[in-house]
């Protein structure tokens, strides 16, 4: 294992090599081994004291309007599209990932995700009148407030888009946001970081605090108020046990195992090229990639010799220096979860259609890969993978390919392919899962008018979506009395035998089951 292995491989532990919190954290490229730089290993009195200034910072952000904010949060957008050359550049090279995809995957999103909400703010936040339907002397309002300082903590595998879309959330509606990115890629966070403050725009109202694992358990106990954590179910668990300890509302977006569905009458180009597409697109290592393909017999082999063809024809190497199709694994660790995977399918029967290995030398990559014949049985159709390999299983009907689509822990994404899109609607209603797509794969991961999270262990609470931006707030009820009240509230003391009986009369004429004729008797 080379140097950028091991010390990545010590992830998981919060630590660095031996065990050690190491003084600063080491970013290298996935593709080449090469060192691209450092940043600091922050402790708990430093994430303390960054969240103080946040907290102070918020007052006078929180106290814009919400077009204000949003004026300024456009400034970053404009800042971050100007310097799109270089963004690109560090993903591609921090991630190992094609510049295609760090353009449209995470630039692009970025600037979309905060255009939206800029645009949608004034209006979602805005105070709402609610009717109350019993108490109808009095208006109720609710009124959105933000929280104060969110703590947003984020994995490695798009590591501008995830952790910026819940930081703009954040942002736009008042809150000041702390960032704790994987130790992993934490540059691109420090650029993201970098750009915001070169704009002009206040600084300790977006911060980022960098380290290990333990740095993000320091930024929950530092006193924030709210917390979104995008990773893994297990560290997942950690996090919103942390929280419930501290009685701080969480957002949970964990992993993934989405299906994809070929029904009998899928037009077999556009499923194949969908498979291959969201089984390997970020090299596999997206929390909605195709994880597992139920195919009817009707279409599977097509389907299959077709997904087999085209990716033949992938280009896969160092994403900085040509225009390939399939770019690194960034962290490594997920090359042996993919390598066990595979030996296991194949041990129990699956066959290897193609890819199957590590490639020798520089940089850490994995062919995408492809296998058939899979089953329940095999860790590759339960677990989440996480890389670039897409097992197939055959299946004889729609309701077999349903039930084993639903037989999961996870349900963040799934997929239908049909030529009837009525047909695969009504399929996806029965599907278990947070979003279900039909006829298209991973869009909605960067849609950000729909909500985007999931059921099961795949979490809980959603980002994107006008609700999103609402769940950033206290929401807070007033009620003001609709006619001018004196004296004393037929409600109040003194309690009486008279008023009791009166009361009783009101439980039944208005909630008994009878017609207005019976209601009015019951008040006579
Ligand atoms: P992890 O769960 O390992 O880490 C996520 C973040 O949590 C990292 O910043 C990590 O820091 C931090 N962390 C680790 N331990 C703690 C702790 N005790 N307290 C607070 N923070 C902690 O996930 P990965 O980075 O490995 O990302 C891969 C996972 O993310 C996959 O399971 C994938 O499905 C999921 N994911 C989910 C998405 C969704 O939207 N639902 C989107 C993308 C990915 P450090 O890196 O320094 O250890």
């Amino acid at each position: 294992m080379g140097q950028l292995a091991s010390e990545q491989m010590a992830k998981g532990n919060g630590q660095s090599l031996n065990g050690q919190s190491s003084a600063k954290l080491k970013s290298y490229a996935p593709a080449t081994g090469e060192l691209l730089g450092e940043a600091p290993n922050m402790g708990p009195d430093e994430v303390r004291a960054v969240v103080e200034r946040a907290r102070r910072a918020q007052e006078a952000w929180g106290a814009l309007s919400i077009e204000e904010r949003g004026e300024r949060m456009l400034r970053f957008r404009d800042a971050l599209v100007d310097r799109a050359d270089e963004v690109i550049d560090l993903l591609s090279r921090e991630c190992g990932k094609p510049r295609h995809e760090a353009l449209l995957h995470e630039l692009m999103v970025v600037a979309d995700v905060i255009t939206f909400f800029a645009k949608v703010a004034p209006q979602a936040l805005a105070p709402r009148e609610i009717s109350l339907h019993l108490l109808k002397h009095r208006r109720s309002f609710l009124h959105y407030s933000p929280r104060g300082v969110v703590g947003v903590i984020s994995p490695w595998n798009y590591p501008l888009q995830l952790p910026l879309r819940d930081v703009v959330l954040a942002l736009v509606a008042g809150n000041a946001a702390v960032l704790k990115p994987s130790e992993v890629t934490p540059l691109i966070a420090l650029k993201a970081k970098e750009i915001w403050d070169a704009a002009g725009l206040p600084e300790d109202v977006f911060q980022v605090v960098t380290g290990y694992g333990p740095t993000g358990a320091a930024l929950i106990d530092a006193g924030i108020q709210l917390c979104v954590f995008t990773g893994g179910v297990a560290t997942g668990k950690r996090v919103a046990a942390a929280c419930g300890e501290r009685l701080i509302p969480c957002v949970m977006e964990l992993g993934g195992k989405a299906p994809l569905i070929a029904l009998d009458d899928a037009d077999i180009e556009r499923t194949a090229q969908a498979i291959v597409f969201g089984g390997f697109t970020n090299a596999g290592q997206v929390c909605i990639s195709v994880e597992r393909v139920y195919a009817h017999q009707k279409v599977h082999d097509r389907v299959l010799d077709r997904a087999v063809e085209i990716t033949r024809s992938l280009r896969q190497g160092d994403p900085a220096s040509d225009f390939v199709d399939v770019g690194a694994i960034i962290f490594p660790h997920q090359i042996d979860v993919a390598e066990r995977h595979i030996k296991d399918a194949i041990e129990k029967g699956a066959q290897l259609k193609v890819g199957g290995k590590r490639r020798e030398g520089t940089g850490q990559f994995f062919e995408p890969t492809i296998l058939s014949g899979c089953n329940h049985d095999m860790t590759v159709m339960t677990q989440e993978i996480f890389g670039p390999v897409i097992p197939f299983m055959e299946v004889a009907s729609e309701e077999e390919a349903l039930r084993l689509a639903n037989d999961s822990h996870l349900g963040l994404n799934a997929y239908v392919f049909t030529a009837d899109r009525d047909r695969g609607h009504r399929l996806a209603e029965r599907v278990q899962a947070g979003s279900v797509l039909v006829n298209d794969v991973i869009t909605n991961g960067g849609t950000p008018d729909a909500p985007f999270g999931g059921i099961k262990q795949s979490g809980f609470g959603r980002v994107l979506g006008e609700d999103s931006l609402r769940d950033m707030c206290d929401v807070r009820h007033i009620s003001t009395d609709r006619v001018r009240m004196t004296g004393k509230d037929p409600l109040w003391y003194p309690y009486s035998e008279t008023s009791y009986g009166w009361f009783k009369k009101g439980l039944r004429a208005l909630f008994s089951g009878g017609g207005i004729v019976q209601r009015i008797r019951d008040i006579l």
